[in-house]
């Protein structure tokens, strides 16, 4: 079932994309945690990690080395949090596979 996400991938509702390729979106999210907080996900409809198969293997890849380009590109220089929400008790709202990129202040450990 489509999300809100699917929504941003088709231009259907607005987002700061930062980044894309024909695999991902990276846009920031909108209820940022930290001074920056990107979402990375994935344009194929996979509802979350756990949903990711062995044939996912290089997209997964491929959406960590987006996380680590934009943080780059958003000045992340003293490091950054990257952060994948699984299932209920991983705190995931958003059934479409996606990574948190949070920066821009001293993360605590560990985290609630
Ligand atoms: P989750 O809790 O599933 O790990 O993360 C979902 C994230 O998506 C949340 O941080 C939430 O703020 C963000 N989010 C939900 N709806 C929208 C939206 O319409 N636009 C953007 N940019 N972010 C959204």
């Amino acid at each position: 079932m489509s999300t809100i996400f699917k929504k941003i991938i088709d231009r259907e509702i607005p987002a700061k994309i930062v980044f894309e390729d024909g695999l991902a979106l990276a846009f920031h999210d909108v209820n940022p945690q930290a001074p920056t907080h990107v979402l990375v996900i994935p344009k194929q409809e996979i509802a979350g990690l756990d949903a990711a198969g062995e044939g996912d293997g290089a997209l997964l890849g491929h959406l960590l080395l987006v996380a680590k380009r934009v943080a780059y590109e958003l000045g992340l220089k003293d490091g950054y949090r990257v952060v994948i929400n699984n299932g209920p008790d991983g705190g995931q709202t958003v059934d479409h596979l996606h990574v948190h990129v949070l920066g821009g202040r001293a993360m605590g450990w560990p985290p609630g």
